[in-house]
């Protein structure tokens, strides 16, 4: 097949090989949020040869996004939206993925809409109530979901997957609502966005063991990392009857 070349590194990978390349090809990533994680989430993606990449952010960049959404350059500032920045970009890179775009608010009443045949959706957010609109979408429609969270030097992944594992209502109970803007470094959304590139990259060929039922915490101060196992909140609201 064309283009394989581009891929013959990563086929190497024991357990990926041919077949593990074709399902990424065949594959529709969904990316809620193309700032800090989402931005090294697709690019990664696109690199990996994901078959079509669908982004959905309704802000244009903004000059203090850019010491860490690297898919955003100073030319795109207030000049055009995150999305059309980010999916010109991505398709120079990697001609052969398909970028769907949606420069939209995702709300509980669209984000199936949006996110219509995705076999793996990511949260690259920033604030909790949104993502709990996408955990929400994510068992309704059984879409594995792969979260991360990123503030000052430290972050936090996981994988949702429905009946499978308890959801982000479950990790946030109580929806804290944060100061913003809140303090982060580039390097460690970089890090984090990468991480969910490899968690939907694993989910989709089989690859390795997703971060199911566990969440990977790092602190980039320190050099400290550690997975701990994330337990159902009793009488879960979403997630109850698993
Ligand atoms: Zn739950």
């Amino acid at each position: 097949m064309e283009g394989r070349e581009r891929y013959v590194r990563q086929m190497m990978i024991p357990g990926l090989g041919e077949d593990g390349q074709n399902k990424l090809a065949e594959s529709t990533v969904g990316i809620m949020g193309v700032g800090g994680l989402g931005s090294p989430a697709a690019m990664y993606l696109a690199g990996a040869g994901i078959g079509r990449l669908v982004l959905a952010d309704p802000q244009t960049p903004d000059v203090t996004n850019l010491n860490r959404q690297v898919l955003h350059w100073q030319e795109d500032v207030g000049s055009r939206p995150k999305v059309a920045s980010a999916a010109w970009k991505l398709k120079r890179f990697n001609p052969s993925v398909d970028i769907e775009t949606h420069a939209v608010e995702v709300t509980a009443e669209n984000i199936a809409e949006v996110f219509r045949g995705a076999d793996v959706i990511l949260d690259c957010l920033d604030s909790i109530p949104p993502r709990l609109v996408l955990s929400d979408h994510a068992l309704r429609s059984s879409t594995p979901l792969v979260h991360a969270a990123v503030e000052g030097m430290h972050g936090q992944v996981t994988v949702v997957e429905k009946g499978r594992t308890p959801c982000l209502r479950c990790l946030f109970p109580r929806a804290p609502e944060r100061r913003s803007p809140f303090p982060i470094l580039g390097p460690v959304a970089g890090v984090f966005g990468c991480l969910q590139a490899a968690e939907a990259i694993k989910l989709i060929t089989g690859v390795g063991r997703p971060l199911r039922s566990q969440l990977l915490l790092g602190d980039m101060e320190h050099n400290c990392w550690e997975t701990i196992d994330v337990l159902p909140a009793e009488n879960c609201p979403a997630c109850g009857e698993r």
